[in-house]
């Protein structure tokens, strides 16, 4: 289980992020919903290392994620697939996926999962040997996903999967991160389409400058006056 305590983050002198505690268990799709600017990215680069935590405390099963760089998290087991996807688009689709296993060189199951996540992701092997950038945006973040389980995280964090794909796309998408909870993997799922979002979670929040001002279960989150005015 990911636990996350009292982080605060922020820019330069600005904190963001105040006091966020949450918990992500394995097999388990915890979202958080919020405003654009609530801090949500900012949540997701402090619990990663991308940016400095001002204070708090990660862990991941108990042990402290240290305040330190994303491979570090990475190498503990949490995973983040960033807004901007962050691929290398000059490199092949395959390449693309070797680099997500970079950690684990060596490893003898690597190929194995490679291939068994070009069986989840089709499209991906229809186009393994292409540039990255010849992809359409949801194919870029179906690779940008399955790169970031080829380091077979424990954990893995996701900013707007959705943004800018369409419908048909996004269903996609929210069905291979429902499959890839269900096979033990915890999400923590930043989402702007919350309706969705609380179609798969088990559990919710709602950020507001940087503050969590509700959460729960995701029965109680779709009940309440507060969520369905703002997010749904
Ligand atoms: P969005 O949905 O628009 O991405 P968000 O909830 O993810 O919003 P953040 O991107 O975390 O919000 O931004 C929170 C606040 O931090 C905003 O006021 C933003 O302007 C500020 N901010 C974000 N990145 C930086 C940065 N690199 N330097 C300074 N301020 C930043």
């Amino acid at each position: 289980m990911l636990s996350v305590r009292d982080l605060h983050a922020g820019y330069g002198g600005k904190t963001v992020v105040r006091g966020v505690s949450l918990d992500v268990p394995r097999g388990e799709i915890v979202t958080v919903l919020g405003a654009n600017g609530a801090g949500k990215s900012t949540l997701l680069k402090a619990i990663i290392g991308l940016l400095r935590r001002s204070a708090g405390t990660v862990e991941l099963d108990g042990r402290p994620l240290p305040n330190e760089t994303p491979d570090r998290a990475l190498a503990a087991g949490v995973s983040l697939v960033a807004e901007q996807r962050e691929l290398f688009l000059g490199l092949s689709v395959a390449d693309n996926l070797r680099l997500g296993g970079y950690q684990r060189r060596g490893a003898p199951d690597l190929d194995t999962d490679m291939q068994r996540l070009l069986d989840t992701f089709p499209v991906l092997r229809k186009r393994a040997g292409q540039p990255a950038r010849t992809l359409s945006g949801g194919e870029q973040q179906m690779l940008a996903i399955a790169r970031a389980l080829m380091a077979k995280p424990a954990i893995l964090l996701l900013d707007e999967p959705s943004l800018g794909l369409a419908p048909k796309i996004v269903d996609e998408i929210f069905a291979i991160i429902a499959a890839v909870a269900a096979a033990g993997t915890g999400v923590l799922l930043v989402e702007q389409n919350a309706a969705m979002a609380l179609d798969v979670a088990q559990h919710g929040m709602v950020l507001e400058l940087g503050e969590v001002t509700l959460a729960g279960p995701r029965d109680s989150l779709r009940q309440s006056e507060a969520v369905t005015s703002h997010y749904l």
